[in-house]
């Protein structure tokens, strides 16, 4: 017996163990901020790359010879970059409203397709979507999992869910025609809510988005308050946390933002008017923030646009919102509220996804804190931190270079030289 497995291992270890043994791939970096939890930068050392997966980081300069040399040696290096807010299918512009009649799902997807491979050129290797028209999203997410298109990794809400005549609910068309173009996303009352979060779910949903207030783009004069209820809320958390997702909110107003969190929810996206309370209950239940300045900053300047193309509804809502959003996010920050990055990219425009980080230092985070929101912070935030976030022996090789110093000026990483997701190289 024991000769018999003597053999059979003889027999694996003589086996051409190469031909199906996967290639190494050596990445040289000049410097390396492998984890930015510790912000500690080494210098001269190698990333060693099997399978998509990073196996080691070695000193020096080594792989000559046994592998894929990439040769990063005059570049910064990081972790790659995590965006928690995105619509990654379409972008927001003065022809929005004749967009939405004619767009098919299909078309969705197909547009999709460009901005998944724009935004992760932009160094971003995984984005969380949340919420677009239709479930095109879906098939773009399972399409750059199975290698079939390039993208970043997408975590996806499929609909976002919102109140009857809600932001969810097409305002601003002919009646007929916002019927038409309604979601199968909108409930009303405690139970109709629980089976939309559960049909959401079942139709592929990562996570559950949801909008606890009105929003500045839906075409209607109905503020920025609290729209979903108390008990709505409460049974949209209940019911996505049994099926195991997580809970996020749209929420500008600050009565909305604390009645979502007492109700159980995770994450707070805007968060434009929140209060003392809002950062006490915050911190006290370890709930992200997602601040979204870029969304902020782009809808002043459309706002203030004599020639604006907004109407005169969601120009008044843009005015009140974006200019007040880096001051609130200061205040979270300074009141140690966790902040997560996210851009709302589709009001920006998908690529520029990283002049979100000058903004939060504006609002007083350093450029390592601003680094750590889309790295350690958004992988946390997401539930992907055993997965991403830091470059670690068995995390995923998503690594992605720059020039110049970005801790010392954060501008640097909207210069992305060099782009690794799952161990492929998608720039260099
Ligand atoms: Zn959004």
């Amino acid at each position: 017996m024991r000769a018999f497995f003597a053999l059979l291992l003889a027999f694996f270890a003589l086996a051409p163990a190469h031909a199906q043994e996967p290639a190494t791939t050596f990445i040289q970096a000049g410097r390396l901020l492998a984890d930015p939890a510790t912000g500690r930068v080494l210098s001269a050392h190698t990333i060693v790359v099997r399978a998509g997966r990073i196996v080691d980081i070695r000193e020096g300069y080594v792989g000559e010879g046994e592998g894929e040399v990439i040769d990063l040696r005059d570049r910064f290096v990081l972790p790659g970059l995590i965006d928690s807010h995105v619509h990654i299918c379409h972008e927001n512009g003065p022809d929005d409203r004749v967009r939405r009649t004619v767009q098919t799902a299909a078309d969705l997807a197909m547009d999709g397709v460009h901005y998944a491979r724009v935004t992760l050129e932009a160094g971003f290797t995984t984005v969380a979507d949340m919420g677009e028209e239709n479930d095109a999203i879906f098939a773009l997410r399972d399409g750059i999992a199975r290698g079939r298109v390039p993208g970043p990794r997408i975590l996806a809400a499929g609909n976002a869910l919102s109140p009857h005549g809600g932001p969810g609910d097409p305002a601003g068309y002919r009646p007929d025609v916002g019927h038409v173009l309604r979601r199968p996303s909108l409930c009303s009352g405690a139970d109709d809510c629980r089976r939309v979060t559960r049909e959401t779910i079942h139709r592929g949903a990562d996570h559950i988005k949801i909008t606890a207030t009105g929003s500045v783009l839906s075409d209607i004069a109905s503020g920025l308050g609290q729209q979903f209820t108390d008990d709505e809320m409460a049974a949209i958390v209940e019911t996505a946390h049994a099926l195991g997702r997580r809970v996020t909110a749209h929420a500008h107003d600050a009565a909305a933002i604390n009645a979502f969190l007492r109700a159980g929810g995770d994450s707070i996206e805007h968060g434009t008017n929140l209060d003392a309370e809002s950062v006490r209950l915050m911190r006290e239940r370890g709930a992200w923030l997602v601040p979204t300045l870029l969304a902020g900053e782009t809808v002043t300047r459309w706002g203030n646009d004599p020639n604006s193309f907004l109407s005169p509804a969601i120009r008044d809502k843009a005015l009140r919102v974006g200019p007040r959003m880096i001051e609130s996010t200061r205040r979270a920050h300074q009141g140690g509220v966790r902040i997560a990055f996210g851009t709302d990219a589709s009001v920006s425009r998908h690529g520029e996804n990283a002049r979100e980080f000058g903004l939060l230092v504006r609002a007083g985070l350093t450029p390592l804190e601003a680094i750590r929101t889309a790295t350690v912070n958004a992988a946390e935030h997401l539930g992907l931190a055993d997965t991403i976030g830091s470059i670690a022996a068995g995390k995923a090789a998503d690594i992605i270079a720059v020039d110049g110093d970005p801790l010392a000026d954060v501008a640097a990483l909207e210069r992305v030289a060099f782009v690794m997701r799952d161990g492929r190289i998608h720039r260099r």
